[in-house]
């Protein structure tokens, strides 16, 4: 069966759009209200950039059918964890890599590794049997476009890149890391947003039926209270 033809055992919602925007903390909110599982599909990419790293492979110039075939025989498993934070961890091979794969270098492969058309066919049927499985919300850049373009709600957030960069910095400072300068980080975050938009397979951009929210002048309770209403006005429920 192609990854299309899953069928989805539940409704599915689709979040996309460039790193900072708040996806990660709306939709993690999202799916505690709604009761929905919740898909974090860059972490998928994260894990592989994190294999790729291990391997000293090179991140300016990746071996493509090497990289593709890391993709395709890693085994990634997300799996609850009520006694830590956060709650969904992700595992590879068996090893859990949740806070791993939370650094900038990895961001950077991510986005690498993530333009290789071999590693996104890979990671393609793992992403649609997990969002068909059930009541499902996932946050990516390519899910209302590529890996679920029947989507039963779809959203893009947007943010400029100062209060994208700003968050980034204060997540990081709470978390107790050690934050790059303002400047630096706007510049990461720059150059991720454009090898994000520009790759030619499956690009970052917001797929004609997505709710665009422009997140920049929003709490994060007022997005979340959006969202909902919009996913409960679609699903009828
Ligand atoms: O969302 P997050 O910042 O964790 O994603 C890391 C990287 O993984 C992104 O910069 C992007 O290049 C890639 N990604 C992707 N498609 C997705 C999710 C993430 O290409 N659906």
């Amino acid at each position: 069966m192609t990854a299309a033809a899953i069928p989805k055992r539940g409704a599915v919602v689709a979040i996309d759009g460039p790193a900072g925007t708040g996806k990660s903390s709306v939709t993690k909110r999202l799916a505690e209200l709604l009761h929905f599982v919740h898909v974090d599909t860059g972490a998928l990419y994260r894990s592989i950039a994190l294999l790729c790293a291990r391997l000293g492979l090179d991140r300016e110039g990746y071996d493509e059918g090497l990289v593709t075939e890391l993709a395709r025989k890693a085994h990634l498993e997300f799996k609850r964890r009520s006694d830590l934070n956060p709650a969904n961890r992700i595992f590879v091979n068996g090893e859990d890599v949740t806070e791993l794969i939370r650094t900038p270098e990895i961001s950077m492969g991510a986005s690498k590794i993530s333009a290789i058309p071999g590693v996104r066919a890979a990671l393609l049927g793992l992403q649609r049997s997990l969002g068909c499985a059930g009541d499902s919300i996932l946050e990516g850049r390519d899910i209302g476009t590529v890996v679920f373009p029947d989507a039963d709600a779809k959203f893009f957030l947007t943010a400029s890149v100062e209060e994208r960069a700003k968050r980034r910095l204060s997540e990081m400072e709470a978390q107790g890391k050690d934050p790059p300068s303002y400047q630096e980080m706007k510049r990461q975050i720059a150059q991720r947003d454009k090898q994000d938009s520009e790759r030619e397979i499956a690009p970052l951009r917001k797929a004609n039926d997505a709710v665009e929210i422009d997140t920049s002048r929003l709490t994060l309770d007022e997005v979340v209270e959006r969202m909902a209403g919009e996913i409960r006005t679609r699903l009828g429920r």
